[in-house]
């Protein structure tokens, strides 16, 4: 492996989550900056909720460039920063610490990345309806955020756990504060689902239905939810090919899964970071 050659100005940006060792966002970040031709370096530092006031002090006296924020920080990480960005704010969670000069401003990149890569797919769900999902922290970035940026309908689907009221206080966010209109049905009505699918421009799979422990499985019964002008994304990254992908695949829609999600909340963070653009093509070839 080739070494960034670290010196007296060498620069730090952190990621602060637990556990974090399995993680590939330092080798992600690294590749951005040795590509924008930046001397930082960025490490994983194993802080849970315990250690996590102490580390963000930390951070502002060893004046990181920022930070990148994993679970179980996201949700609580607001309450040491100075200022949180609205999509954050109403995401209830931050992935991003930008330190200027001092003041920490927590960002939410998670559904922004989506809302990119659905961009950098040839999808624009603006003005149209969605229908979306799930009711954990990727399902609430990726719905406020398409709210925010000009959903004009969604239908926000979740199974009865200790998720559901999250997806219910989604929907009412978003409808005091975007153009959106969404409504919330519960994902035991698969009758409501193929209607409100059938309605719709988009629709994505925001659980972790697909990915192990649930590799394999899918809440769709059948592909008669699919038609072939549906568009169909999954944020689940691995593998590449959920089973709900694939059956949409087969019944004709355009697919696309999560690793975009993942790849551009990354360019967004260090964009918000360090003011810089790294190229999405670069990234895509250099990280496979
Ligand atoms: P979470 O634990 O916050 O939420 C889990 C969600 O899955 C809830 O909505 C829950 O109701 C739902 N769920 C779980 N089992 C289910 C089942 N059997 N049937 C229906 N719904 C079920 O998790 P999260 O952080 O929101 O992550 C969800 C998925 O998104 C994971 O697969 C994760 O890898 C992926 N993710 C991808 C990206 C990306 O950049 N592509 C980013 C974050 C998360």
């Amino acid at each position: 492996m080739e070494r960034h050659q670290i010196t007296g100005h060498t620069e730090l940006i952190g990621l602060m989550a637990y556990p974090i060792r399995h993680s590939q966002s330092p080798a992600t970040h690294n590749a951005a900056y040795e590509k924008l031709g930046l001397d930082i370096v960025n490490l994983a530092f194993e802080v849970d909720a315990d250690d996590l006031e102490d580390a963000i002090k930390g951070l502002r006296a060893l004046k990181l460039r920022g930070s990148n924020i994993s679970m179980p920080n996201k949700t609580i990480v607001h309450k040491y920063l100075d200022e949180v960005s609205p999509a954050a704010k109403l995401c209830g969670a931050v992935n991003t610490i930008v330190n200027k000069d001092g003041y920490l401003i927590g960002h939410n990149t998670d559904g922004i990345g989506y809302v990119q890569s659905l961009k950098d797919n040839g999808i624009d769900p603006t003005g149209k309806k969605v229908t979306i999902v799930g009711s954990g922290g990727a399902a609430t970035a990726v719905q406020i955020q398409s709210a925010l940026d000009g959903v004009a309908e969604m239908s926000i689907f979740a199974r009865d756990d200790k998720f559901k009221d999250n997806a219910i206080e989604t929907v009412k966010k978003i409808n005091e504060n975007t153009n959106c209109k969404a409504v919330f049905y519960p994902l035991e009505d698969l009758d409501r689902l193929k209607e409100e699918m059938a309605s719709s421009y988009l629709f994505t799979n925001a659980t972790g239905v697909g990915m192990k422990p649930l590799e394999g499985i899918t809440y769709i019964p059948d592909a008669s939810f699919f038609r072939p002008d549906l568009i169909v994304t999954d944020v689940v990254y691995s593998p590449h090919e959920t089973a709900m992908l694939k059956m949409a695949r087969k019944a004709g829609c355009k697919t696309m899964n999560g690793q975009g999600m993942m790849l551009f909340q990354a360019i967004a963070a260090i964009e918000l970071m360090l003011g810089q653009r790294v190229d999405s093509e670069y990234m895509k070839e250099k990280l496979g």
